[in-house]
C-alpha cells in the first residue's frame, strides 16, 4: 500500500466512549448511520449498540427535529461509541446537539450556508472541542431549477472528467465554506464530498486531497442495496484508499446498516489497513468437479466460525482436491470436499476424513483446538500452511520457478495509481 496522505488530525469521543482519531497517523475508521428515528430512544440505543458490537468506530444519527436532539442525552448515556449529529437545514439542531454532549457535528454547505449561523455552530463546537464534518453532497449543491444551465456554464472545468462541472461546484462550495472556518481559525474539520457516481467520487476526492490538508471522510452516497452498494462503494473507496487518500469511511446501503460496518471492515482488512479479527474465509466458487453442497457448507462455516473464533485464522473450504490445495495456499485450516466427504488439514497436516454431514462439526472443533493452541503459544498463525507442490513443467512451459531462478523475471515496483 502507498503511504497515507498526510493530514491534520481530529479527535472524536470522550473519556467514556474512548477517543477515535481521524487523519494523521490514525488508522482508517469505519462509520455507519442509524436507520431509525433518533427520538425513538430505546430503538436508537439498540441500533447504536449493535453497530458498536459489529465494530463501528463512530455512529451518526439524524436530528431533523427538536425531539431528536432532546433524545440525545439519554442516548449518549446508554451507548459507548462516539456519536455524530447529522444536521441539515436547521443550524439550531447543531447547537442543541452540542449542548446535549454530542461528539461531532456534520453540516451540509448545501443547506446551512448563512455565515452567522455557521459561525454560531463553530463557536459552540470550539467551546466543547467538538469537530465538524463539512459534507458537500452532489445532490444538494445545485439549485435544481437551473441544473442544466449550470452544467453548461461550468462544463469547461474538469472537462476531461465525467461530471466535471459537479467536481468544480463541489470544490467551489467547499472552498467558500471553509473560508468561514478559516476566518474563525477553526480547524477541527473533516471533509466529505459524496456522490452516487463512483467515478466522480474518485475524481472529486483526488482533487480535494490536493487542495486541503483536512482528513477525509469517504463515501459513495445512495449506493443502493447491499448487492450494488458494495460494488459502487468498494470500487471508489478502494481506489482512493489504495492511493493513500481517506481517513474514515462509510459504506451507504439501502439495507441493514450492520452490513455497512461488516463490509467496511472487510474492505480495510483486504487493503491491509486494518488487522483482521476473526476468521478469514477462503472458499472456492465451485465448478463441475464439485461433489458436496459447498455453498450451504460455506455459509454454515462462515456463521458458525464468526461466533466462535476471535483470532484471524485463515480457513479454506474447497470443493475438491484437484485444484483445492493450490487455491487454499496460506490457509491454517482447510477442508477439501469430494465424493460426499471432506478431508481436513490443520497447518499442512491431514487430521480427518469425514462424511459430508460431519464436515461442519469437525471443522469447527479443529478450528477451536487450533485457536486454543495459538493462544497457549503452541502454534503460530500462518506458520505451516497447506503444502504447495509447484506444478510439473507442462510441455515446453516450465513451472515458472525456473524462469525466476534464472533471473528472467524483472523486479518492478508497483506505484500507486494517481488520477
Ligand atoms: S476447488 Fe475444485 S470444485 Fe472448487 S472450483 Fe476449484 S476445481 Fe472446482
Amino acid at each position: 500500500m502507498p503511504q497515507r496522505r498526510s493530514t491534520r488530525q481530529v479527535t472524536v469521543g470522550d473519556e467514556r466512549t474512548g477517543l477515535v482519531r481521524i487523519g494523521g497517523d490514525a488508522p482508517v475508521s469505519v462509520q455507519t448511520m442509524t436507520a431509525g428515528y433518533t427520538h425513538d430512544i430505546d430503538a436508537c440505543v439498540r441500533e447504536i449498540n449493535s453497530m458498536a458490537e459489529a465494530g463501528a468506530d463512530i455512529v451518526r444519527v439524524a436530528v431533523p427535529e427538536r425531539k431528536d436532539t432532546e433524545a440525545l442525552p439519554e442516548i449518549l448515556a446508554q451507548t459507548s461509541v462516539p456519536i455524530v449529529a447529522d444536521v441539515h437545514f436547521h443550524f439550531k439542531r447543531a447547537l442543541e446537539a452540542v449542548e446535549a454532549g454530542i461528539h461531532k457535528i456534520r453540516l451540509n454547505p448545501g443547506n446551512i450556508s448563512d455565515r452567522d449561523q455557521v459561525n454560531s455552530v463553530i463557536d459552540a463546537c470550539r467551546e466543547r472541542r467538538i469537530p465538524i464534518r463539512v459534507g458537500v453532497n452532489e445532490g444538494s449543491i445545485i439549485e435544481r431549477k437551473d441544473k442544466q444551465a449550470r452544467a453548461q456554464e461550468l462544463g469547461k472545468f474538469f472537462a476531461d472528467r465525467k461530471g466535471g462541472h459537479l467536481i468544480a461546484l463541489m470544490i467551489a462550495k467547499l472552498e467558500e465554506y471553509l473560508d468561514i472556518f478559516d476566518a474563525r481559525d477553526f480547524h477541527d474539520v473533516i471533509i466529505s464530498a459524496k456522490s452516487m457516481d463512483p467515478a466522480l467520487v474518485i475524481d472529486v476526492y483526488t482533487e480535494i486531497a490536493d487542495r486541503f490538508d483536512y482528513p477525509l471522510h469517504l463515501g459513495v452516497t445512495h449506493a443502493g442495496p447491499r448487492e450494488t452498494g458494495t460494488i459502487r462503494s468498494v470500487v471508489a473507496l478502494g481506489a482512493l484508499l489504495s492511493s493513500g487518500i481517506g481517513d474514515t469511511v462509510r459504506l451507504s446501503y439501502a439495507s441493514d446498516p450492520i452490513y455497512e460496518v461488516e463490509d467496511g471492515i472487510e474492505m480495510l482488512c483486504c487493503l491491509g489497513l486494518r488487522e483482521r479479527r476473526g476468521v478469514e474465509l477462503i472458499a472456492c466458487p465451485t465448478c463441475g468437479r464439485i461433489q458436496v453442497d459447498l455453498f450451504k457448507l460455506v455459509q454454515e462455516v462462515r456463521t458458525t466460525l464468526a461466533e466462535k473464533i476471535d483470532l484471524p485464522i485463515k480457513v479454506a473450504v474447497m470443493g475438491c482436491v484437484v485444484n483445492g490445495p493450490g487455491e487454499a495456499e496460506g490457509a491454517d485450516v482447510a477442508v477439501f470436499a469430494g465424493d460426499r466427504r471432506g478431508i481436513i488439514y490443520v497447518q499442512g497436516q491431514r487430521v480427518a476424513n469425514v462424511k459430508e454431514e460431519e464436515i461442519l462439526e469437525r471443522l469447527l472443533s479443529e478450528c477451536l483446538a487450533f485457536q486454543d493452541r495459538v493462544k497457549a503459544g503452541d502454534a503460530k498463525l500462518g506458520e505451516k500452511n497447506v503444502e504447495i507442490v509447484p506444478p510439473d513443467p507442462i510441455g515446453d512451459l516450465g513451472s515458472g520457478i525456473e524462469k525466476i531462478q534464472a533471473g528472467q523475471v524483472e523486479q518492478i515496483t508497483v506505484s500507486a495509481p494517481r488520477r
